[in-house]
């Protein structure tokens, strides 16, 4: 069986990470741990968290650093997770985050830390035209939608535009990656832990070259 790995994916929104994300979990099977998605479970289900979180989410704002790395830390202390490892998607998105985060797997650490690197222009067209699946957050696109139009091939939920994917909210969204994201890539690169890849391809494409950086790192090279 494939080792598992302890990744985390960065990139602008719309650089592809939710799809990557997926592919290289079934490809080390390890969890797929996207604070966004696990956010928006909490929106759907109204806890007090999704209350708290929802409209901040809409307007395209980060939430606080401590409500989402204590949210993390609990994901990071299920059996499945400490005996493989996993593929943080959406997380750390500031450099607060990154610092709770080595706190949180010292004495161990990241294996990788893979940027994804799209330009704004293309992130643009791929907002537009992306859709998902509102029950299992499955990604679909206005070019290649479900079978069945609009139905989730898998699960049989509505796919729709995420309430986040309006104008107004993804210039917010990119200006906040801008400010507080993209100084983690070098953060990670200072500490020999940052790849960059060229994310613009196909989904195969792309998993190909992550697959590979992976391997390179651990000195397996394909
Ligand atoms: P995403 O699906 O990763 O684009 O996340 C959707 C929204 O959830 C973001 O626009 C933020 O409002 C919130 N969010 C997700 N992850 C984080 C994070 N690591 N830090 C702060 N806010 C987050």
């Amino acid at each position: 069986m494939t080792p598992g790995v302890r990744l985390v994916v960065l990139g602008k929104q719309g650089a592809g990470k939710g799809t990557q994300c997926v592919r290289l979990s079934h490809y080390y099977s390890v969890p797929h741990i996207s604070t966004g998605d696990m956010l928006r479970a909490n929106v759907k289900t109204r806890t007090p968290l999704g209350l708290e979180a929802q409209a901040r989410m809409d307007r395209g704002e980060l939430l606080p650093d401590t409500l989402i790395m204590d949210m993390v830390r609990e994901r990071l202390k299920e059996r499945n997770v400490s005996s493989r490892g996993f593929i943080l998607d959406g997380c750390p998105r500031t450099v607060v985050q990154a610092e709770l985060l080595q706190d949180m797997l010292a004495p161990s650490s990241l294996d990788l830390v893979i940027d994804l690197e799209v330009p704004t222009e293309l992130v643009l067209v791929r907002i537009a035209s992306r859709r998902v699946c509102k029950d299992c957050q499955a990604i679909y696109s206005t070019s290649e939608p479900p079978v069945v139009k609009w139905i989730c091939d898998v699960c049989g939920g509505m796919v729709q535009q995420r309430p986040d994917d309006t104008e107004e909210a993804v210039s917010r969204r990119l200006a906040a990656y801008e400010a507080e994201t993209a100084p983690l890539i070098g953060w990670y690169e200072d500490r020999e832990l940052l790849v960059r890849l060229d994310g613009v391809g196909t989904p195969d494409e792309v998993l190909e070259r992550s697959i590979a950086a992976i391997e390179a790192r651990r000195g397996t090279e394909r």
